[in-house]
């Protein structure tokens, strides 16, 4: 029996999500999700999808082996085991590959040692997924494991986008370019993009905004990443949920000299409190767009700010790809909503682009075009689905090997 079983594996500081999937018809066999790992009030939620009915479990799971463990028991009830011989490999989701991976690559001590050395440039999050693999490996050290990173596709970006204009040997020094993040996301989008309209992802040139908590911008020309809005970390470029996005670096200086802060303090400020959370103190589109229906004039403005950056992505992406075939919107925010959308496109029609109110109303869990069918440049709503791609990539080179 040829194998065609992958568990996605996307391990977070405090958490564990998860599904498997079978890759003859990249159908979902189980999706689930460990939450407050370590704390007295962890949680598991474990979904099969022949039945659909979730089983859940609380109480104290101390470390992500347990975690692991807990799900592997919960997959076996439902004959669905890591044991069992139709697995073919875990997929892990790793944040930060800097420039050495550029693909997705199948796991082994050197490959670790290489995630370890980049904790530096990702210190919330390459622990945490070295500490997934680590016990992946460990509960089936058979088994082929592969990393896909967030970073990976966009090391197609130029020089001239990667790098920041500072001297480039302090900069090799420290590791410090543009990395980007969410490549998965826009990997999978640009080319489900291009399916939509019907042509090879090696055709279009696409403007890509993932919009979900995190959100950023990409420009991918002929399914190439030629830039992107996250930079060294994931603070750069769109308003977010909770992170800033552009500043004047200047302001960190600022905040240190004259408002007394440590470094530690200014970090948490911009990527835990600002963004949308620290314009209005809500970072949900469902409450800003009802506070902003109401009347609400600090939700209104936070909503102008997150528009009128999207805004200008939107326009240094068309002026970096010179021609566009599709802007697509995607995640938590772009997938669903519509205000955002309309406001985001609102007064590009110079530059081909226009939103039709009907379309754009539409709610539907189908990659769809928005665009009034005369626009120069089609608009489209396109799902993610990260867990796909890191299945599909995974068994992929999986299969090539064996
Ligand atoms: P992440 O993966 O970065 O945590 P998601 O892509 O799941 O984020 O997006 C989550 C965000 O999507 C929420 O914070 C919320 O702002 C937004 N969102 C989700 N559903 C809706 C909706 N129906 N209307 C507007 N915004 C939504």
């Amino acid at each position: 029996m040829t194998p065609t079983r992958v568990l996605v594996l996307n391990s977070g500081s405090s958490s564990l999500k998860y599904q498997l999937l079978d890759m003859r018809d990249s159908s979902r066999l189980a999706v689930g999700l460990v939450e407050r790992i370590g704390e007295q009030t962890s949680r598991l939620r474990h979904t099969p999808l022949a039945s659909g009915e979730t089983r859940e479990q609380s109480g104290p799971i101390a470390d992500h082996e347990t975690a692991l463990k807990a799900v592997a028991e919960e997959l076996a009830r439902d004959g669905l085991g890591l044991d069992s011989p139709e697995l073919a490999a875990i997929g892990h989701r790793v944040v930060h590959g800097g420039m050495f991976f550029t693909e997705p690559t199948v796991i082994d001590d050197s490959v670790l040692t290489e995630i370890e050395r980049l904790i530096p440039v990702a210190p919330l999050h390459n622990p945490a997924n070295l500490t997934g693999i680590r016990t992946a490996r460990a509960l089936r050290p058979d088994l082929p494991q592969v990393a896909v990173f967030d970073t990976a596709f966009h090391t197609s970006m130029p020089e001239s986008a990667a790098r920041y204009a500072i001297d480039p040997r302090i900069a090799d020094r420290y590791r410090i370019r543009r990395y980007g993040f969410h490549g998965t996301s826009h990997a999978y989008v640009s080319r489900e993009t291009a399916r939509l309209l019907g042509r090879a992802p090696e055709e279009v040139n696409v403007i890509v905004l993932h919009l979900g908590n995190g959100a950023s911008a990409s420009a991918v020309e002929r399914g190439r990443c030629v830039d992107t809005s996250m930079g060294l970390t994931p603070l750069e470029g769109l308003v977010m949920g909770t992170r800033s996005g552009d500043l004047d670096p200047a302001v960190i200086f600022h905040f240190a000299r004259v408002g007394d802060m440590s470094m530690d303090e200014i970090d948490t400020l911009l990527n835990k409190r600002s963004g949308l959370f620290g314009l209005c103190g809500d970072n949900d589109m469902r409450e800003i767009r009802r506070r902003v229906d109401e009347g609400d004039e600090a939700a209104a403005l936070a909503f102008d700010i997150y528009i009128h950056r999207i805004k200008k992505y939107i326009g240094a992406y068309y002026a970096v790809l010179g021609q566009v075939d599709a802007v697509a919107f995607t995640a938590g925010v772009g997938e669903n909503a519509a205000a955002v959308r309309a406001a985001a496109v609102a007064g590009l029609e110079g530059l081909g682009l226009a939103v039709d109110e009907e379309l754009n109303a539409v709610r539907s869990d189908d990659a769809r075009l928005i665009s009034p069918a005369s626009a120069r440049v089609a608009v489209a709503v396109v799902p993610t689905d990260e867990e796909l791609e890191i299945a599909t990539q995974t068994y992929a080179l999986v299969g090539k090997k064996s």
